[in-house]
């Protein structure tokens, strides 16, 4: 089964749900933990342990100088003005390449080469017996954040249970990480930010065609809004946690609500078993 958890966006929760729900099945059985914020992941500071680390690459053209005759058809041709030939030399903008292989084959002279270009790492470790965890990290500077969270998925191909915690939002690193998925778990907060990008959230997961429900974190009690809107949108609130300053200090010096407080593992079981009867998978 794969699960996704989401939210519109950055604070509300999100990590902190994804770390509860694995720690909590963790205990029962074995379950991977897929940090797809590939920009800031921060799952390992609630699970630190030992990982094996592998580089993520790219194919980027590198030219041979002395089979090019600046004849010009590569920068003609790149659309994303990732090369440029000058009267003697040609340039090459790696930020501004899409990894598209055009380049090689337009080449009449066969001077152009693809060549591994590093864009971030892939991190594996096991912090619990029951639980695999692995991290997505954008290299700095690099704008390739759907490769990384793709090369992530992808080491969790064969595992039968994966739970994916996405980068905020609801750009092309939100798509590519709730893809695929059999259930989506969407965070929010009871302020009226939270409820707007639940909104967005719960689109993008309506359009994906991924069953989801709701985690209202923080709840202060006034939910009326939010109950208001999921109503409205077929959406099930699965699970409140309210505001707590003890729960906000648990979070703070990276500790688990679930490990610290066992009595909330049977709310985070509850929430995965609702989980999989929205997704339609049975036990
Ligand atoms: S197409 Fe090939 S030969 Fe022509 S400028 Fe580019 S690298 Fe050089
Ligand atoms: S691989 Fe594609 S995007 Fe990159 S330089 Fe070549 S043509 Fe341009």
């Amino acid at each position: 089964m794969r699960l996704a958890v989401a939210s519109g966006k950055g604070g509300t929760g999100k990590s902190m749900v994804a770390v509860n729900l694995a720690f909590t099945l963790s205990q029962a059985g074995q379950v991977t933990l897929v940090d797809c914020d590939v920009e800031e992941p921060n799952l390992h500071l609630f699970l630190p342990g030992e990982a094996e680390i592998r580089d993520v690459t790219r194919p980027v053209p590198a030219i041979d100088t002395d089979a090019c005759d600046l004849c010009g058809r590569c920068g003609e041709f790149c659309q994303f003005g990732a090369l440029s030939v000058l009267a003697d030399s040609v340039l090459f903008f790696s930020e501004l390449c899409h990894s598209c292989g055009g380049c090689t084959l337009v080449c009449p002279q066969a001077a152009i080469r693809e060549v591994p270009e590093r864009i971030g790492t892939i991190a594996t470790s096991t912090p619990l017996p029951g639980l695999k965890l692995i991290t997505g990290t954008l290299d700095t500077g690099s704008p390739l954040a759907v490769p990384i969270i793709r090369a992530a998925r992808e080491q969790a191909r064969r595992d039968p249970l994966v739970i994916c915690d996405s980068s905020p939002g609801t750009a092309c690193p939100v798509v590519e990480t709730l893809e695929g998925s059999d259930a989506c778990i969407l965070v929010t907060e009871s302020t009226p930010f939270g409820l707007h990008d639940l909104e967005l959230a719960a689109d993008v997961a309506a359009r994906l065609r991924i069953p989801a429900g709701v985690v209202i974190n923080r709840s202060d009690g006034n939910d009326r809004e939010t109950h208001e809107f999921c109503d409205a949108h077929g959406l099930e609130v699965l699970l409140t946690v309210p505001f707590d300053r003890d729960f906000a200090a648990i979070q703070n010096r990276g500790g688990i609500l679930s490990r610290e407080r066992p009595e909330w593992q049977e709310a985070f079981a509850t929430l995965f078993e609702e989980c999989r009867r929205l997704a339609g998978v049975a036990r």
